[in-house]
């Protein structure tokens, strides 16, 4: 078993610190706020008083922080502090850039390193069952997957560095503009006069079928436990989406791609978040009502 270092022990780090100690890992945990420190502690965390003290001796790294900025100012104070060849993941979801970025400071100070962002939010973190898409060399990935097997469900290797958050953005991408049309259609059906149960049935069991109808329903009654019965409670917050379609912009604006669509998407949610971050993001269809 390995000693883990884990910055960032939020909605997200604390479970899955949580979990690596219930596989048997000694883990060294790093959070500036004392609630998340009491929490990790209460789950078998050693709290550590400073992330440099954390990483002092550890096998791997792990972090889990809010941003880019906060991931890069980490990774400058701690990479003197740990030892040649340890292994850093990080699993914030930050820009393709961004990661690029970190990855050769990580290099550069005789790191491995990959970006290994999650999908399945709170409830997977908890339960052990994220989905990791990594990016990174074959080395570092295979490092990785002991490391990353007690957090997951699934892990995958999407290529070399960045290439796990050219993933992620791709995904929720894809998902932002699913949630909306699938709001739309609904929104169309009610004035069409089409029951939301019928619509729902029939579009389940066709080729409209995805994950923000049959699991994130939007109208409430056809998804018992889905947001949209609970007050659009989260679930994937507004916050989360806009923050996650503003790296899909700035990678659709670094490479020059066409996504018309996602651009779109970015600009319903962004617009839609200034009051009402703190929804599930299937909320999006009061918007359209
Ligand atoms: P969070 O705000 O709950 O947790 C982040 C933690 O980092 C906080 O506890 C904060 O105190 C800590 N932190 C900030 N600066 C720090 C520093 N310099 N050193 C140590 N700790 C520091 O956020 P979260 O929901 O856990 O999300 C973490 C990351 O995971 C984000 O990048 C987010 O986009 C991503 N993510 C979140 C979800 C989700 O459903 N919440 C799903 C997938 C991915």
């Amino acid at each position: 078993m390995s000693t883990i270092a884990f910055l960032g022990l939020g909605h997200m780090g604390g479970p899955m610190a949580k979990n690596l100690v219930a596989a048997g890992h000694t883990v060294r945990g790093f959070d500036l706020v004392p609630a998340a420190q009491d929490a990790a502690r209460a789950a078998g965390v050693t709290v550590i008083d400073t992330a440099e003290e954390a990483v002092t001796g550890a096998d791997a790294v792990v972090t889990m922080l809010p941003n880019g900025a906060i991931v890069t100012s980490v990774y400058e104070a701690v990479l003197p502090h740990a030892a040649k060849g340890t292994l850093f993941i990080d699993s914030s979801t930050i820009s393709v850039d961004d990661a690029r970025a970190v990855h050769a400071l990580a290099e550069a100070a005789g790191m491995q390193q990959v970006d290994a962002p999650v999908s399945g939010g709170v409830k997977g973190a908890d339960a052990g069952t994220l989905a990791f898409m990594v990016g990174g060399d074959d080395a570092a990935f295979a490092a990785a997957q002991p490391v990353l097997e007690p957090m997951a469900g699934k892990v995958i290797h999407c290529g070399g560095s960045g290439n796990g958050q050219a993933a992620k953005v791709c995904n929720n991408m894809i998902l932002a503009v699913q949630q909306i049309v699938v709001g739309e259609a609904f929104v169309l059906a009610e004035k069409l006069g089409l029951a939301d149960q019928a619509l729902y049935d029939v579009v389940t069991g066709a080729t409209g079928n995805c994950w923000s109808l049959h699991t994130n329903c939007p109208v409430p009654g056809p998804v018992a436990g889905a947001p949209s019965g609970n007050g659009f409670k989260p679930g994937f917050a507004t916050a989360l989406m806009n923050k996650d379609l503003g790296l899909a912009m700035d990678a659709v604006s670094s490479t020059g791609a066409s996504a018309p669509l996602g651009t779109h998407a970015a600009e319903l949610y962004s617009a839609f978040a200034q009051d009402n971050g703190d929804l599930d993001f299937s909320a999006i269809i009061q918007t359209l009502r």
